[in-house]
């Protein structure tokens, strides 16, 4: 079968001939139907993140993936079934408490592996198996968009450690800056501005697709080469949430600037190491003074994952049709790792 990954050395994907895969009893076996490809693919491509599975030479790509069941072997699954997986597994060496706890997204480095990314082939194949408690159900009715339950789930896992934090007082935001218009940037736009005012932070020009997007979804666009995150509470107004996704470092130490007393900023950004200078005083005194909260998220458990399937119902249709911008078959699928991606690029292994 076909599948899509990076061979140690090399510089870009290729299209491998591999086995296709046999599941094990309690696994089940998936044919692909849409794979995404989001910037975490990107650094593992450039060797910046992630890496091979153990003693092998070559990674299969690929972690937002949906597809439907074709043998649940003696699982609970029936063939037919449209699924989307998580995508973290236990280190080699078995299970530890916590995936005991389903609780995967809490798991160090260390005790994971992630499908696609880090130490475990990804789902950028025509088949992959899976064990049947990695793998949500996906309403068939949103079968072509479920491979965005992943990162929506991710963006529910931040917007839940960020309502947790503030959870021991009345907290009621009516306000949000999201930093970044890029694939996540944009997502998180469209989970929040059905319920605050948004605003937005990008560095480009206008006309640009993902500043008509935001502005149809109502959020404000901050160019942030004439307003820094810093500035964002007298060009507009100080704001309760700052989602940070551009994996700029400065922006974990600026968001803070921006919020308004007892805001919180949920970071997700992958930033490379960076040295700044910093007013620490200054920083740690604002925290403090203003019951602040700075909170890091990665990967999601399954509370999220079924919470990012509810919002496949809830986000009016035609925001896919404009966010998935380069959605291409398997025999182009440069062209979903390309420099030219508009906003949101999948590779289409097949259809329901
Ligand atoms: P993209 O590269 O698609 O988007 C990043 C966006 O941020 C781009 O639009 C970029 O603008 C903008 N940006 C970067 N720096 C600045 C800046 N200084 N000022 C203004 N805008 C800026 O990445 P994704 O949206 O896919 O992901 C965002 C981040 O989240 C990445 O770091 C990624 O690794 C991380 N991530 C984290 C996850 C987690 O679980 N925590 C999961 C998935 C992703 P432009 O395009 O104009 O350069």
């Amino acid at each position: 079968m076909r599948a899509i990954g990076i061979e140690s050395g090399g510089d870009r994907p290729r299209l491998f001939d591999v086995d296709r895969p046999e599941p094990a009893p309690g696994e089940v076996l998936v044919r692909t139907l849409r794979v995404g490809v989001d910037g975490t693919d990107h650094e593992v491509i450039a060797g910046d993140h992630g890496g091979f599975p153990a003693d092998e030479e070559r990674l299969v790509l690929g972690h937002e993936a949906v597809g439907v069941v074709v043998d649940p072997t003696t699982t609970d699954f029936e063939r037919g079934d449209v699924v989307t997986p998580m995508v973290r597994r236990p280190s080699p060496g078995g299970t530890n408490a916590y995936f005991e706890r389903a609780e995967p997204d809490m798991a160090p480095p260390s005790a994971c592996v992630e499908r696609g990314i880090d130490g475990a082939h990804g789902f950028m194949s025509e088949y992959f198996t899976s064990p049947a408690p990695f793998l949500i159900p996906v309403p068939e009715a949103h079968a072509a968009w479920g491979f965005l339950a992943e990162p929506i789930s991710v963006l529910e896992k931040a917007l839940d450690l960020a309502r947790a934090s503030r959870s021991s007082f009345t907290w009621e935001p009516e306000t949000a800056l999201v930093l970044g218009n890029g694939a996540l940037g944009l997502l998180a736009v469209a989970l929040l501005a059905p319920e605050m005012d948004v605003y937005c932070l990008g560095r480009r020009d206008r006309p640009d697709p993902t500043i008509d997007l935001l502005e149809s979804l109502d959020a404000t666009y901050v160019d942030a080469r004439e307003t820094p995150v810093g500035k964002v509470p007298t060009a507009h107004e100080p704001v309760d949430l700052v989602v940070e996704a551009t994996g700029a470092p400065r922006h974990a130490v600026e968001s803070v600037d921006a919020l308004a007393p007892n805001g919180v900023a949920a970071l997700l950004g992958l930033p490379g190491s960076q040295e700044l200078t910093v007013d620490a005083g200054r920083f740690h005194e604002d925290l403090v003074m203003h019951n602040k909260a700075v909170v890091g998220s990665v990967n999601a458990g399954p509370t999220h994952f079924h919470a990012a399937v509810d919002r496949l119902e809830t986000l009016p249709a035609w925001f896919f049709d404009r966010y998935v911008t380069d959605l291409v078959p398997v025999d182009r699928f440069e062209a979903a790792f390309g420099p030219d991606t508009t906003i949101k690029a999948a590779v289409e292994f097949d259809t329901v």
